[in-house]
Protein backbone atom coordinates (compact mmCIF):
# COMPACT_ATOMS: atom_id res chain seq x y z
CA UNK A 1 0.00 0.00 0.00
CA UNK A 2 1.37 3.56 -1.19
CA UNK A 3 0.45 5.87 2.28
CA UNK A 4 -0.67 8.97 0.66
CA UNK A 5 0.99 11.49 0.57
CA UNK A 6 3.92 10.42 -0.68
CA UNK A 7 7.04 12.52 0.97
CA UNK A 8 10.13 11.39 -0.54
CA UNK A 9 13.57 12.88 -0.26
CA UNK A 10 17.33 12.79 -1.81
CA UNK A 11 19.72 13.63 0.86
CA UNK A 12 23.11 13.62 -0.84
CA UNK A 13 26.34 15.01 1.54
CA UNK A 14 27.95 18.07 -0.09
CA UNK A 15 31.67 16.04 0.21
CA UNK A 16 32.03 16.34 -4.06
CA UNK A 17 30.21 15.92 -6.94
CA UNK A 18 27.51 14.28 -7.28
CA UNK A 19 28.51 10.23 -8.96
CA UNK A 20 26.14 8.82 -11.17
CA UNK A 21 24.70 6.52 -8.58
CA UNK A 22 23.60 9.28 -6.79
CA UNK A 23 21.97 10.90 -10.18
CA UNK A 24 20.65 7.51 -10.10
CA UNK A 25 18.93 7.61 -6.79
CA UNK A 26 17.86 11.16 -7.04
CA UNK A 27 16.08 9.85 -10.42
CA UNK A 28 13.91 6.76 -8.83
CA UNK A 29 13.41 9.30 -5.66
CA UNK A 30 12.03 11.70 -8.25
CA UNK A 31 9.92 9.14 -10.81
CA UNK A 32 8.29 8.09 -7.44
CA UNK A 33 6.95 11.12 -6.12
CA UNK A 34 5.54 12.25 -9.67
CA UNK A 35 3.99 8.97 -10.03
CA UNK A 36 2.06 9.33 -7.06
CA UNK A 37 1.27 12.98 -6.91
CA UNK A 38 4.02 13.08 -4.41
CA UNK A 39 6.38 15.47 -2.76
CA UNK A 40 9.98 15.45 -3.88
CA UNK A 41 12.53 16.88 -1.45
CA UNK A 42 16.47 18.03 -1.52
CA UNK A 43 17.95 17.51 1.97
CA UNK A 44 21.72 18.76 2.44
CA UNK A 45 23.27 16.08 4.97
CA UNK A 46 26.03 18.47 5.71
CA UNK A 47 26.83 17.70 9.35
CA UNK A 48 30.50 16.05 8.52
CA UNK A 49 32.54 20.09 8.66
CA UNK A 50 35.62 17.64 7.60
CA UNK A 51 34.47 16.47 4.48
CA UNK A 52 32.47 19.43 3.25
CA UNK A 53 33.43 20.79 -0.07
CA UNK A 54 32.68 24.13 -1.10
CA UNK A 55 30.90 24.28 -4.69
CA UNK A 56 29.09 20.88 -4.36
CA UNK A 57 25.95 21.43 -3.19
CA UNK A 58 25.35 24.47 -5.85
CA UNK A 59 26.87 21.36 -8.23
CA UNK A 60 24.56 18.77 -6.91
CA UNK A 61 21.23 21.48 -7.43
CA UNK A 62 22.48 22.40 -11.11
CA UNK A 63 23.49 18.70 -12.31
CA UNK A 64 20.18 17.20 -11.51
CA UNK A 65 18.38 20.08 -12.93
CA UNK A 66 20.28 19.37 -16.29
CA UNK A 67 18.93 16.17 -15.95
CA UNK A 68 15.43 17.34 -15.86
CA UNK A 69 15.02 16.73 -11.56
CA UNK A 70 13.76 19.37 -9.68
CA UNK A 71 12.65 19.18 -6.14
CA UNK A 72 9.65 20.53 -4.34
CA UNK A 73 10.93 21.42 -1.13
CA UNK A 74 14.69 22.51 -0.81
CA UNK A 75 17.08 24.82 0.59
CA UNK A 76 16.89 26.70 -2.44
CA UNK A 77 13.02 27.04 -2.50
CA UNK A 78 11.87 26.57 1.07
CA UNK A 79 9.31 25.06 2.03
CA UNK A 80 7.02 23.70 4.98
CA UNK A 81 9.88 21.76 6.80
CA UNK A 82 13.21 24.16 6.60
CA UNK A 83 15.81 24.47 6.92
CA UNK A 84 16.58 21.26 4.52
CA UNK A 85 20.34 22.28 5.40
CA UNK A 86 21.06 19.88 8.40
CA UNK A 87 24.16 22.44 9.25
CA UNK A 88 20.90 25.05 10.22
CA UNK A 89 19.77 22.02 12.31
CA UNK A 90 21.54 21.79 14.94
CA UNK A 91 19.53 23.20 17.80
CA UNK A 92 16.81 20.48 16.68
CA UNK A 93 19.02 17.53 17.10
CA UNK A 94 20.29 18.33 20.72
CA UNK A 95 16.76 17.89 21.89
CA UNK A 96 15.81 14.63 20.30
CA UNK A 97 19.57 13.44 21.74
CA UNK A 98 18.92 14.28 25.18
CA UNK A 99 15.73 12.36 24.45
CA UNK A 100 17.75 9.47 23.94
CA UNK A 101 20.63 10.21 26.79
CA UNK A 102 17.80 10.38 29.52
CA UNK A 103 15.45 7.62 28.19
CA UNK A 104 19.04 5.15 28.63
CA UNK A 105 19.65 4.95 24.64
CA UNK A 106 22.63 6.78 24.20
CA UNK A 107 25.60 7.43 26.70
CA UNK A 108 28.38 9.83 26.53
CA UNK A 109 31.68 8.24 25.75
CA UNK A 110 34.90 10.12 26.60
CA UNK A 111 37.72 8.39 25.48
CA UNK A 112 40.34 9.58 23.38
CA UNK A 113 41.91 8.86 20.22
CA UNK A 114 45.26 7.49 22.41
CA UNK A 115 42.94 5.19 24.58
CA UNK A 116 41.03 3.96 21.38
CA UNK A 117 44.37 3.40 19.55
CA UNK A 118 46.06 1.34 22.52
CA UNK A 119 42.09 -0.93 22.27
CA UNK A 120 42.76 -1.45 18.47
CA UNK A 121 46.46 -2.24 18.98
CA UNK A 122 45.13 -5.08 21.64
CA UNK A 123 42.50 -6.22 19.72
CA UNK A 124 45.17 -6.72 16.94
CA UNK A 125 48.01 -8.02 18.66
CA UNK A 126 45.00 -10.80 19.89
CA UNK A 127 44.79 -13.31 17.23
CA UNK A 128 44.10 -10.09 14.82
CA UNK A 129 40.70 -9.00 15.77
CA UNK A 130 38.81 -5.91 15.21
CA UNK A 131 37.91 -3.85 18.11
CA UNK A 132 34.65 -2.38 18.16
CA UNK A 133 32.93 0.10 20.49
CA UNK A 134 29.85 -2.16 21.71
CA UNK A 135 28.03 -4.25 24.32
CA UNK A 136 31.08 -6.39 24.98
CA UNK A 137 33.98 -3.69 25.20
CA UNK A 138 31.68 -0.37 26.49
CA UNK A 139 32.32 -1.71 29.64
CA UNK A 140 35.56 -1.25 30.08
CA UNK A 141 35.73 1.79 28.03
CA UNK A 142 35.45 5.76 29.46
CA UNK A 143 32.12 6.29 29.34
CA UNK A 144 29.28 7.55 31.13
CA UNK A 145 28.07 3.86 31.67
CA UNK A 146 31.26 3.75 33.73
CA UNK A 147 31.78 6.69 34.98
CA UNK A 148 29.91 7.96 38.11
CA UNK A 149 27.37 10.84 37.25
CA UNK A 150 29.69 13.12 39.19
CA UNK A 151 32.36 12.36 37.30
CA UNK A 152 30.70 12.89 33.87
CA UNK A 153 28.98 16.21 35.09
CA UNK A 154 32.40 17.59 35.97
CA UNK A 155 33.70 16.54 32.79
CA UNK A 156 31.04 18.26 30.79
CA UNK A 157 31.50 21.27 32.55
CA UNK A 158 35.45 21.19 31.80
CA UNK A 159 34.56 20.92 28.59
CA UNK A 160 36.01 17.45 28.02
CA UNK A 161 35.68 16.22 24.52
CA UNK A 162 32.85 13.40 24.18
CA UNK A 163 30.70 11.38 21.77
CA UNK A 164 27.18 10.62 22.02
CA UNK A 165 26.53 7.03 21.10
CA UNK A 166 23.95 4.66 20.89
CA UNK A 167 23.11 2.13 23.30
CA UNK A 168 22.36 -0.81 21.23
CA UNK A 169 20.22 -3.48 23.31
CA UNK A 170 21.93 -6.78 23.99
CA UNK A 171 20.38 -9.70 21.95
CA UNK A 172 17.43 -8.40 20.05
CA UNK A 173 16.19 -9.26 16.68
CA UNK A 174 16.02 -5.90 14.13
CA UNK A 175 14.32 -6.71 11.41
CA UNK A 176 14.40 -4.26 8.06
CA UNK A 177 11.15 -4.27 5.69
CA UNK A 178 13.05 -3.44 2.38
CA UNK A 179 10.67 -3.00 -0.60
CA UNK A 180 13.24 -4.28 -2.84
CA UNK A 181 14.79 -6.94 -0.69
CA UNK A 182 12.46 -8.02 1.70
CA UNK A 183 12.85 -8.50 5.33
CA UNK A 184 16.32 -8.19 6.43
CA UNK A 185 17.07 -9.87 9.89
CA UNK A 186 19.98 -8.48 12.17
CA UNK A 187 20.87 -9.18 15.59
CA UNK A 188 21.28 -6.30 17.71
CA UNK A 189 24.84 -8.55 19.08
CA UNK A 190 26.25 -7.72 15.74
CA UNK A 191 25.88 -4.00 15.59
CA UNK A 192 28.27 -1.29 17.52
CA UNK A 193 27.51 1.73 19.83
CA UNK A 194 28.03 4.02 16.18
CA UNK A 195 28.34 7.59 17.58
CA UNK A 196 25.15 9.81 17.39
CA UNK A 197 26.55 13.15 18.81
CA UNK A 198 29.81 15.10 18.32
CA UNK A 199 30.96 17.65 20.67
CA UNK A 200 30.99 20.14 17.97
CA UNK A 201 27.70 20.19 18.74
CA UNK A 202 26.86 18.58 15.45
CA UNK A 203 25.15 14.96 14.59
CA UNK A 204 26.56 11.98 12.52
CA UNK A 205 24.85 11.16 9.37
CA UNK A 206 22.14 8.33 11.32
CA UNK A 207 20.99 10.87 13.62
CA UNK A 208 20.46 13.64 11.54
CA UNK A 209 18.92 11.40 8.99
CA UNK A 210 16.59 9.80 10.96
CA UNK A 211 14.97 12.67 12.64
CA UNK A 212 14.75 14.99 9.67
CA UNK A 213 12.89 11.70 8.18
CA UNK A 214 10.52 11.82 10.90
CA UNK A 215 9.83 15.23 10.86
CA UNK A 216 9.56 15.94 6.96
CA UNK A 217 7.13 13.55 7.52
CA UNK A 218 9.30 11.30 4.95
CA UNK A 219 6.87 7.83 3.73
CA UNK A 220 9.94 5.99 1.61
CA UNK A 221 13.86 6.19 2.26
CA UNK A 222 14.69 5.14 -1.65
CA UNK A 223 18.31 5.40 -1.15
CA UNK A 224 21.54 3.10 -2.21
CA UNK A 225 22.46 -0.28 -1.14
CA UNK A 226 25.75 1.26 0.66
CA UNK A 227 23.04 2.10 3.41
CA UNK A 228 21.56 -1.30 4.24
CA UNK A 229 24.13 -2.08 6.62
CA UNK A 230 22.76 1.29 8.58
CA UNK A 231 19.32 0.36 8.54
CA UNK A 232 18.98 -2.22 11.18
CA UNK A 233 20.62 0.86 13.25
CA UNK A 234 17.93 3.55 11.99
CA UNK A 235 15.37 1.10 13.09
CA UNK A 236 16.15 0.97 16.50
CA UNK A 237 16.40 4.64 16.40
CA UNK A 238 12.80 5.00 15.22
CA UNK A 239 11.84 2.36 18.14
CA UNK A 240 13.71 4.65 21.07
CA UNK A 241 12.08 8.12 19.72
CA UNK A 242 8.55 5.95 19.87
CA UNK A 243 8.22 6.26 16.02
CA UNK A 244 8.17 2.68 15.14
CA UNK A 245 4.90 2.87 13.37
CA UNK A 246 5.10 5.63 11.43
CA UNK A 247 8.37 4.47 10.35
CA UNK A 248 9.13 5.45 6.38
CA UNK A 249 8.99 2.14 4.15
CA UNK A 250 13.01 1.54 2.65
CA UNK A 251 13.94 0.57 -0.59
CA UNK A 252 17.65 0.15 -1.06
CA UNK A 253 18.46 0.32 -4.94
CA UNK A 254 21.06 -2.29 -5.94
CA UNK A 255 24.91 -1.29 -6.86
CA UNK A 256 25.89 -0.24 -10.45
CA UNK A 257 28.85 -2.49 -10.98
CA UNK A 258 31.97 -1.45 -13.23
CA UNK A 259 31.47 -2.60 -16.80
CA UNK A 260 33.84 -6.07 -16.15
CA UNK A 261 30.94 -6.44 -12.64
CA UNK A 262 34.37 -6.37 -10.42
CA UNK A 263 32.88 -4.06 -7.71
CA UNK A 264 31.05 -0.92 -7.49
CA UNK A 265 31.47 2.14 -10.03
CA UNK A 266 33.30 3.97 -7.91
CA UNK A 267 34.08 7.94 -8.93
CA UNK A 268 37.45 6.95 -10.05
CA UNK A 269 36.96 4.74 -12.24
CA UNK A 270 35.19 6.94 -15.51
CA UNK A 271 38.80 8.55 -16.37
CA UNK A 272 40.42 5.77 -15.87
CA UNK A 273 37.91 3.58 -17.80
CA UNK A 274 37.64 6.46 -20.41
CA UNK A 275 33.89 7.57 -19.65
CA UNK A 276 32.25 9.93 -17.46
CA UNK A 277 31.17 9.10 -13.95
CA UNK A 278 29.96 12.63 -12.90
CA UNK A 279 26.85 14.10 -14.45
CA UNK A 280 28.26 17.11 -15.44
CA UNK A 281 31.86 18.29 -15.52
CA UNK A 282 33.43 19.08 -11.87
CA UNK A 283 36.77 20.90 -10.98
CA UNK A 284 37.98 20.05 -7.93
CA UNK A 285 38.24 23.18 -5.92
CA UNK A 286 41.51 22.21 -4.00
CA UNK A 287 43.20 20.71 -6.80
CA UNK A 288 42.01 22.60 -9.63
CA UNK A 289 42.00 19.28 -11.11
CA UNK A 290 38.84 18.56 -13.99
CA UNK A 291 36.42 15.76 -13.89
CA UNK A 292 34.77 15.37 -17.70
CA UNK A 293 31.10 15.42 -17.07
CA UNK A 294 28.09 13.94 -19.35
CA UNK A 295 26.88 16.72 -20.74
CA UNK A 296 30.57 18.43 -21.52
CA UNK A 297 31.22 15.03 -23.23
CA UNK A 298 27.94 15.54 -25.39
CA UNK A 299 25.35 13.29 -24.23
CA UNK A 300 22.03 14.57 -24.05
CA UNK A 301 19.79 14.92 -20.77
CA UNK A 302 17.41 12.51 -21.67
CA UNK A 303 19.95 9.74 -22.93
CA UNK A 304 21.33 9.76 -19.15
CA UNK A 305 18.12 9.63 -17.72
CA UNK A 306 17.74 6.62 -19.90
CA UNK A 307 20.81 5.04 -19.46
CA UNK A 308 20.36 5.48 -15.47
CA UNK A 309 16.91 3.87 -15.24
CA UNK A 310 17.91 0.80 -17.09
CA UNK A 311 20.84 0.52 -14.23
CA UNK A 312 18.18 -1.19 -11.21
CA UNK A 313 14.51 -0.82 -12.98
CA UNK A 314 13.68 -2.82 -15.84
CA UNK A 315 9.94 -1.93 -17.38
CA UNK A 316 9.12 -5.48 -17.98
CA UNK A 317 8.66 -4.68 -22.07
CA UNK A 318 11.06 -4.32 -24.97
CA UNK A 319 11.07 -0.79 -24.89
CA UNK A 320 14.44 0.65 -24.02
CA UNK A 321 13.96 4.86 -24.79
CA UNK A 322 11.35 6.24 -22.76
CA UNK A 323 10.34 10.11 -22.34
CA UNK A 324 9.90 11.14 -18.69
CA UNK A 325 6.60 11.45 -19.05
CA UNK A 326 6.72 7.90 -19.90
CA UNK A 327 8.99 6.86 -17.18
CA UNK A 328 6.38 8.50 -14.96
CA UNK A 329 3.70 6.76 -15.50
CA UNK A 330 5.72 2.94 -15.64
CA UNK A 331 7.62 3.26 -12.98
CA UNK A 332 7.56 0.77 -10.31
CA UNK A 333 9.72 -0.10 -7.26
CA UNK A 334 8.47 -3.72 -7.44
CA UNK A 335 10.40 -3.49 -10.83
CA UNK A 336 13.67 -2.63 -9.40
CA UNK A 337 16.16 -5.20 -8.86
CA UNK A 338 17.89 -6.97 -6.16
CA UNK A 339 21.53 -7.51 -8.01
CA UNK A 340 23.86 -5.01 -9.26
CA UNK A 341 24.04 -3.77 -12.71
CA UNK A 342 27.07 -3.57 -14.83
CA UNK A 343 27.46 -0.02 -16.01
CA UNK A 344 28.02 -0.33 -19.72
CA UNK A 345 29.77 2.44 -21.57
CA UNK A 346 28.93 1.04 -24.71
CA UNK A 347 25.16 0.79 -24.58
CA UNK A 348 25.58 4.06 -22.95
CA UNK A 349 26.72 5.69 -26.26
CA UNK A 350 23.66 3.71 -28.04
CA UNK A 351 21.34 5.38 -26.16
CA UNK A 352 22.63 9.09 -26.75
CA UNK A 353 22.88 7.93 -30.24
CA UNK A 354 19.16 6.95 -30.77
CA UNK A 355 18.26 10.37 -29.03
CA UNK A 356 20.44 12.26 -31.34
CA UNK A 357 18.34 10.19 -34.34
CA UNK A 358 15.49 11.84 -33.22
CA UNK A 359 16.77 14.83 -33.16
CA UNK A 360 15.45 17.64 -36.18
CA UNK A 361 18.15 18.49 -38.21
CA UNK A 362 17.53 21.94 -37.15
CA UNK A 363 18.32 20.87 -33.70
CA UNK A 364 21.30 19.67 -34.39
CA UNK A 365 22.50 22.57 -36.17
CA UNK A 366 21.98 24.04 -33.21
CA UNK A 367 24.24 21.51 -31.39
CA UNK A 368 27.16 22.13 -34.49
CA UNK A 369 27.40 25.61 -34.62
CA UNK A 370 29.25 26.07 -31.79
CA UNK A 371 31.77 24.07 -33.84
CA UNK A 372 31.84 25.81 -36.86
CA UNK A 373 31.94 29.15 -34.92
CA UNK A 374 35.02 27.79 -33.17
CA UNK A 375 36.51 27.16 -36.62
CA UNK A 376 35.65 30.37 -37.98
CA UNK A 377 32.94 29.14 -40.89
CA UNK A 378 29.91 30.32 -41.16
CA UNK A 379 28.46 27.92 -44.90
CA UNK A 380 24.53 28.55 -45.28
CA UNK A 381 22.26 26.78 -43.27
CA UNK A 382 21.55 24.59 -46.11
CA UNK A 383 24.34 23.35 -46.97
CA UNK A 384 25.00 22.89 -43.04
CA UNK A 385 21.73 20.53 -42.80
CA UNK A 386 22.82 18.50 -45.74
CA UNK A 387 26.03 17.94 -44.00
CA UNK A 388 24.33 16.67 -40.70
CA UNK A 389 21.86 14.35 -43.14
CA UNK A 390 24.90 12.82 -44.36
CA UNK A 391 26.40 12.22 -41.16
CA UNK A 392 23.88 11.94 -38.85
CA UNK A 393 23.93 8.46 -38.51
CA UNK A 394 27.76 8.43 -37.36
CA UNK A 395 27.08 10.65 -34.51
CA UNK A 396 26.98 8.99 -31.19
CA UNK A 397 28.07 11.74 -29.08
CA UNK A 398 27.94 15.92 -29.67
CA UNK A 399 31.07 16.81 -31.12
CA UNK A 400 31.16 13.76 -33.40
CA UNK A 401 28.94 16.08 -35.08
CA UNK A 402 32.06 18.29 -36.24
CA UNK A 403 34.85 15.12 -36.21
CA UNK A 404 32.28 13.44 -38.92
CA UNK A 405 31.87 16.18 -40.66
CA UNK A 406 34.62 18.98 -40.45
CA UNK A 407 35.90 18.31 -43.93
CA UNK A 408 32.96 19.66 -45.00
CA UNK A 409 33.77 22.77 -43.80
CA UNK A 410 37.64 23.43 -43.80
CA UNK A 411 39.93 21.71 -45.83
CA UNK A 412 42.82 19.47 -44.12
CA UNK A 413 45.29 21.43 -42.32
CA UNK A 414 47.64 18.20 -42.47
CA UNK A 415 47.93 15.20 -44.03
CA UNK A 416 48.53 11.68 -41.85
CA UNK A 417 52.41 10.76 -42.74
CA UNK A 418 51.59 7.45 -41.92
CA UNK A 419 48.74 6.76 -44.54
CA UNK A 420 50.98 9.10 -47.03
CA UNK A 421 53.80 6.54 -46.75
CA UNK A 422 51.48 3.54 -47.48
CA UNK A 423 49.57 5.00 -50.49
CA UNK A 424 51.38 7.37 -52.27
CA UNK A 425 53.26 5.18 -55.15
CA UNK A 426 55.99 6.35 -57.13
CA UNK A 427 52.56 7.20 -60.08
CA UNK A 428 50.50 8.63 -57.53
CA UNK A 429 51.11 12.25 -58.09
CA UNK A 430 50.38 12.28 -62.32
CA UNK A 431 47.91 9.66 -61.73
CA UNK A 432 46.01 12.08 -59.48
CA UNK A 433 47.07 15.34 -61.75
CA UNK A 434 45.80 13.08 -64.92
CA UNK A 435 42.84 12.89 -62.83
CA UNK A 436 42.38 15.99 -61.74
CA UNK A 437 42.35 17.23 -65.64
CA UNK A 438 39.54 15.31 -66.41
CA UNK A 439 37.19 16.25 -63.62
CA UNK A 440 37.69 19.49 -64.88
CA UNK A 441 36.18 19.26 -67.84
CA UNK A 442 32.87 17.49 -66.19
CA UNK A 443 30.27 20.05 -66.82
CA UNK A 444 27.75 18.14 -64.35
CA UNK A 445 29.78 17.54 -61.14
CA UNK A 446 27.67 15.25 -58.61
CA UNK A 447 28.25 11.88 -57.32
CA UNK A 448 26.80 9.61 -60.31
CA UNK A 449 29.12 11.55 -63.15
CA UNK A 450 32.33 11.69 -60.73
CA UNK A 451 31.38 7.95 -59.79
CA UNK A 452 30.98 6.96 -63.60
CA UNK A 453 34.62 9.15 -64.37
CA UNK A 454 36.45 7.23 -62.04
CA UNK A 455 35.69 4.23 -63.21
CA UNK A 456 36.43 5.06 -67.21
CA UNK A 457 39.64 6.75 -65.45
CA UNK A 458 41.15 3.83 -63.92
CA UNK A 459 39.85 1.09 -66.78
CA UNK A 460 41.96 3.31 -69.19
CA UNK A 461 45.02 3.65 -66.95
CA UNK A 462 44.87 0.08 -65.48
CA UNK A 463 45.38 1.05 -62.27
CA UNK A 464 43.56 -0.27 -58.94
CA UNK A 465 40.78 1.84 -57.59
CA UNK A 466 42.30 1.96 -54.23
CA UNK A 467 45.31 3.34 -56.42
CA UNK A 468 43.06 6.58 -57.17
CA UNK A 469 40.68 6.56 -54.33
CA UNK A 470 42.77 6.05 -51.28
CA UNK A 471 45.35 9.36 -52.53
CA UNK A 472 41.81 11.08 -53.37
CA UNK A 473 40.47 10.66 -49.81
CA UNK A 474 44.40 11.72 -47.99
CA UNK A 475 43.79 15.00 -50.27
CA UNK A 476 40.22 15.72 -49.51
CA UNK A 477 40.14 14.71 -45.53
CA UNK A 478 44.18 14.64 -44.55
CA UNK A 479 43.59 10.60 -43.33
CA UNK A 480 41.93 7.93 -43.84
CA UNK A 481 38.97 8.19 -42.40
CA UNK A 482 35.49 10.28 -43.55
CA UNK A 483 32.27 9.76 -45.31
CA UNK A 484 31.76 8.32 -48.69
CA UNK A 485 34.49 10.19 -51.29
CA UNK A 486 31.33 10.90 -54.04
CA UNK A 487 28.82 12.67 -51.09
CA UNK A 488 31.82 14.62 -49.92
CA UNK A 489 32.55 15.35 -53.62
CA UNK A 490 29.50 16.53 -54.30
CA UNK A 491 28.70 18.55 -51.23
CA UNK A 492 32.28 20.71 -51.30
CA UNK A 493 31.35 20.70 -55.11
CA UNK A 494 33.81 20.97 -57.80
CA UNK A 495 35.63 24.54 -57.59
CA UNK A 496 36.82 23.06 -53.94
CA UNK A 497 37.46 19.54 -55.05
CA UNK A 498 39.89 20.55 -57.30
CA UNK A 499 41.56 23.00 -55.05
CA UNK A 500 41.98 20.32 -51.94
CA UNK A 501 43.61 18.14 -54.91
CA UNK A 502 46.19 21.14 -56.24
CA UNK A 503 47.04 22.26 -52.54
CA UNK A 504 47.27 18.72 -51.23
CA UNK A 505 49.63 17.09 -54.42
CA UNK A 506 51.86 20.52 -54.02
CA UNK A 507 52.51 20.01 -49.79
CA UNK A 508 52.76 16.43 -50.42
CA UNK A 509 55.17 16.36 -53.20
CA UNK A 510 57.26 19.27 -52.25
N1 LIG B 1 23.69 11.62 3.22
C1 LIG B 1 23.58 10.28 2.74
C2 LIG B 1 24.34 10.20 1.44
O1 LIG B 1 25.21 10.96 1.25
C3 LIG B 1 22.12 9.93 2.57
C4 LIG B 1 21.76 8.50 2.69
C5 LIG B 1 20.28 8.37 2.82
O2 LIG B 1 19.59 8.65 1.84
O3 LIG B 1 19.80 8.04 3.89
O4 LIG B 1 24.12 9.41 0.57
Amino acid sequence: MIPNPVRVRFAPSPTGPLHIGGVRTALYNFLFARKHGGTLILRIEDTDQNRFVPGAEQYIIESLAWCGLKFDESPERGGPHAPYRQSERSEIYKEYIQRLIVNGHAYYAFDTEAELEVMRASFKADGNKVFQYDQKTRKSLRNSLTVSDSEVNAMLKAGTPYVIRIKIPENQLVVVHDLIRGDVTVNTANLDDKVLFKSDGLPTYHLANVVDDYLMKITHVIRGEEWLPSAPLHVLLYRFFGWEDIMPQFAHLPLILKPDGNGKLSKRDGDRLGFPVFPTEWKDPTTGELYSGYRESGYLSNAVVNILVHLGWNPGTEQELFSMEELIQQFSLERVGKHGSKFDPEKAKWFNHQYLQRKSDEELYQMLKPFLEHSGVAPPGEYVEKVIRLVKDRVFLVPDLWNAAWFFFIRPRDYDAQVYQKIWQPVTTELIQGFAKETAQLVDFNKETLHELVLHFIANSGVKMGQLMNPLRLLMVGSNQGPGMMDLAEVIGKKEFLERIRIGVEKLTK
